[in-house]
């Protein structure tokens, strides 16, 4: 086993690769970056030292092990390199685990055959994690691999929350169930938000709500997560920036049969053309806020088709949990927009839930509390850090399994 205190944590998407290095001894961030555009003439990696300036470079990366090679490169510039013996494990982000992975996992030939087979069901990410982690591979042939997934962490989902009412014998077939994403942010969130409020994940019931560009909802309680909003893909669930979240399934027929769109063209317009972008033009809340502020209304819209949404998750997982003691806003979103907060959370004095205006106010990056102390419910901004997340749980491995 090596002794090394260094996670390399690795988020390989389709076109890009997210990445930090991370040291365990105190959770610093020892380099980081992103690699945009693989595959394309215009590519670009950013890389920020933990000491120093931003370093980019605007290059051709052709697939992911020229990108791949180029981050180490970058690492060996600051004398971080994959070769050092401080590095201990590289952990991956992967989307979508299935039913078999539930728990941080040691990448072997097996296992990368099982991520290959869950293709079907993540086709947008799956791929680009796998080769992800066999290009990490092939560079540090020697270093153990752990696969993190986003789902595992909703693996606990009672049977009745994750099931689809739907022929119960075509859905086994298909693997059609509803499986979760964002989970490593959920569960991070979720543990942040019980120490802020000095107590055991296992004493306190959450909800997490993650509002980035893609967003979801969960139900935690006493740590395990018992409802997620996001189903068998991350189209499920609350408005996002370009995804619709919840419609009926009967709109998907009358677009194909009545629309004349095509099967691909409907995922596409779910997808990628709906949500806040879709109903204004914008996905950025950023933007949308201030053109709200402006009067115009299609933003007007979108932002409260977006607070809608979202207030019904919290009242269906008020309902789910049955007593809440916290609601945590995280992610782009949640973490930045005070009016979002205010408005998700507006008028529900009756379930013990408040938001004090001054607080809600506060800009910081650390996780706070923003409810006054006389609610019943704590609300809280608590930032979340999937990347320490995935580091901790892939280290954790290595020094359980050695
Ligand atoms: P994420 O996917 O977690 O990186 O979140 C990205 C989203 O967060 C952006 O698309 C914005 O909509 C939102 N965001 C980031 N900063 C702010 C801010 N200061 N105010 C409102 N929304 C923000």
């Amino acid at each position: 086993m090596s002794s090394g205190t260094r996670v390399l944590v690795l988020n390989a998407g389709s076109s890009s690769v997210k990445y930090q290095l991370i040291d365990m001894l105190d959770g610093s961030r020892l380099a980081s970056g992103l690699v945009e555009r693989i595959g394309e003439a215009n590519g670009r990696l950013v890389h920020t030292p933990r000491s120093g300036s931003k370093r980019e470079s605007l290059e051709v990366f052709p697939d992911h092990a020229a990108a791949l090679k180029s981050v180490a490169e970058e690492l060996a510039a600051d004398g971080v390199g994959l070769d050092s013996p401080e590095l201990a494990v590289i952990g991956h982000r992967v989307v979508h685990g299935g039913l078999r992975f539930t728990a941080p996992t040691l990448v072997t030939e097996e296992v990368l055959a099982e991520v290959r087979r869950l293709v079907p069901v993540a086709p947008l990410h799956n791929p680009a994690n796998i080769t992800g982690i066999e290009v990490a591979r092939s560079l540090r042939p020697d270093l153990p691999q752990v696969a993190v997934f986003d789902t595992a962490f909703h693996a606990t989902m009672p049977e009745h929350a994750a099931r689809y009412a739907i022929d119960k014998a075509v859905a086994d077939e298909h693997r059609v169930r509803r499986y979760g994403f964002h989970g490593t942010s959920h569960q991070y969130v979720s543990r942040a938000t019980a120490a802020l409020l000095g107590k055991d994940p296992a004493e306190i019931n959450v909800i997490v709500l993650h509002l980035g560009n893609g967003g979801s909802a969960s139900a935690v309680a006493g740590g395990v997560c018992v409802d997620t909003s996001m189903g068998l893909t991350p189209l499920e669930g609350l408005v996002m920036g370009t995804r619709s979240g919840d419609v009926d399934p009967g709109v998907v027929f009358h677009l194909h049969r009545v629309g004349g769109l095509t099967i691909d063209e409907i995922d596409s317009l779910l997808n990628r053309r709906s949500g806040l972008l879709g109903l204004c033009g914008d996905n950025d809340m950023r933007e949308i806020l201030r053109r709200a502020e402006q009067g115009d209304a299609d933003a007007k819209l979108a932002f409260d088709t977006y607070v809608h949404r979202l207030r019904k998750y919290i009242g269906a997982y008020y309902a789910v949990l049955g007593r809440v003691d916290a609601i945590a806003f995280t992610a782009g979103v949640g973490e930045n927009a005070a009016p979002v907060r205010a408005a998700a959370t507006a008028g529900l004095e009756e379930l013990g839930i408040a938001v004090d205006a001054e607080l809600n106010s506060v800009r910081s990056g650390e996780a706070r509390v923003i409810s006054p102390g006389y609610a019943r419910v704590t609300v809280a901004v608590v930032p979340t850090d999937e990347e320490l997340e995935i580091a901790r749980q892939a280290f954790a491995l290595v020094h359980t399994s050695s």
